[in-house]
C-alpha cells in the first residue's frame, strides 16, 4: 500500500512546537522577528512573502517587508542588508529570489550576518553544512530530511537519487542526506540515461521544475518519491515533477503537489528564525 507523505499535516505539527517556543522566548523578553527584503515585483514572490508573512503571524514570530525598486543599485541592496544585520530586533533576515539580474544574489546573500541568515545561503553556513557542523540548513532540503525522519524512512546506506543541481535545492539536499549516511547521485539537465540512474533509486527526489517529468517507467517498485517541483499544468493548476497518479500506483511512500515539500519548507523557515534569536540573545 502507498503512503502518501503528508506535509501539510506535519508542517501543522512544527509550526505548533515553533509557537510553543515563541511563547518561551517572549517570556524572556525576546520577540523573534524576521525581515523580508523583495527587489521588484515578481508575482510568485509577491505569493511567496505573503504566505511567509502569514505563516510568522500564526506562530508570533513579528514580521518586517522590505520593498525595493527593480532598478535598485546593488550598493542600496548591501546598504539595507548591513543596516538589517545590526539591529537587534531582527534575528533573521531573508532575501526573496529571484532578484534582478543585474544584482548579484550570492554577494547579497554573503552580505547577510550568517547568525541571522534564516535560508542557510550565507557561504559560511554553507562551508559548515559541507564539514557536517551545526548551522542553518537550507529551508527545503531542512523540510525534506524532517520528512523522511518523520516517516521513518532509512536513509542510512540508501540510494537516493536526486534530480536537479541547484544552489537552493539539488546541492544542500545532497549535503544534508550525505551528512545522514545516504549514498547520493545527482543528475541534471546533461545527465545521460536518467531513466537508468531514477531505475537504482531507494529514494528518488525531484527538483527541475518539470511538470510530470518523472514517469512510473523511471521509478523502481516501492521507491520512496518525493517530489520538489512546483509547475502549473496545462489547466492551470499547480503540479509537480512527478506523474502522480501513475507514480503512486509504485511507490511506497510519495509526496503530493500542493500540500508536500512546499508547507514544510515555510515551516522549516519559521523554525529557524526560532533558533535565530535563541542564539542571538544566548545567556
Ligand atoms: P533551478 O534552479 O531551475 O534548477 C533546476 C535543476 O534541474 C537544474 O540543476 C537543471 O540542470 C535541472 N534540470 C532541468 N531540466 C532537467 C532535465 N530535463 N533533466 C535533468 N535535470 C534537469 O530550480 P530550483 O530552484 O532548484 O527549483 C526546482 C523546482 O523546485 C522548481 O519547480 C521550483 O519551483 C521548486 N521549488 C519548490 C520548493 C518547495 O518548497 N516546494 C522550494 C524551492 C524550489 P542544470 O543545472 O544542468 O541546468
Amino acid at each position: 500500500m502507498t503512503v502518501i507523505i503528508d506535509g501539510k499535516e506535519l508542517a501543522k505539527k512544527i509550526r505548533g512546537q515553533v509557537a510553543q517556543e515563541v511563547e518561551k522566548l517572549k517570556n524572556r523578553g525576546v520577540n523573534p522577528k524576521l525581515a523580508v527584503i523583495m527587489v521588484g515585483d515578481d508575482p510568485a514572490s509577491k505569493v511567496y512573502v505573503k504566505n511567509k508573512s502569514k505563516a510568522c503571524n500564526e506562530v508570533g514570530i513579528e514580521f518586517e517587508e522590505f520593498l525595493l525598486d527593480k532598478n535598485i543599485e546593488k550598493n542600496e541592496l548591501i546598504t539595507l542588508i548591513e543596516k538589517l544585520n545590526w539591529r537587534q530586533d531582527i534575528h533573521g533576515i531573508l532575501l526573496q529570489s529571484p532578484i534582478p539580474e543585474h544584482l548579484d544574489i550570492y554577494d547579497a546573500f554573503g552580505a547577510i550576518d550568517y547568525r541571522k541568515d534564516v535560508d542557510g545561503f550565507h557561504p559560511i553556513n554553507i562551508g559548515r553544512l559541507a564539514l557536517n557542523r551545526q548551522t542553518f540548513i537550507s529551508c527545503t532540503p531542512h523540510g525534506i530530511l524532517k520528512m523522511l525522519q518523520e516517516y521513518n524512512i532509512n536513509l542510512k546506506g540508501a540510494n537516493v537519487v536526486i534530480l536537479g543541481r541547484s544552489n537552493i535545492v539539488g546541492k544542500p539536499l545532497a549535503q544534508v542526506l550525505l551528512n545522514n549516511d545516504a549514498t547520493i547521485t545527482i543528475c541534471h539537465s546533461k545527465t545521460k540515461n536518467i531513466d537508468k540512474i531514477t531505475k537504482n533509486a531507494d529514494i528518488l527526489i525531484s527538483a527541475i521544475g518539470k511538470a510530470k517529468f518523472v514517469t512510473a517507467d523511471m521509478v523502481k517498485q516501492g521507491a520512496v518519491v518525493i517530489d520538489v517541483g512546483i509547475n502549473r499544468g496545462e489547466d492551470g493548476k499547480l503540479v509537480g515533477d512527478v506523474d502522480f497518479a501513475n507514480v503512486s500506483k509504485k511507490a511506497s511512500y510519495i509526496t503530493p503537489v500542493p500540500g508536500g515539500v512546499g508547507p514544510m519548507t515555510v515551516a522549516m523557515l519559521l523554525n529557524n528564525v526560532v533558533i535565530a534569536a535563541k542564539y542571538l540573545n544566548a545567556q
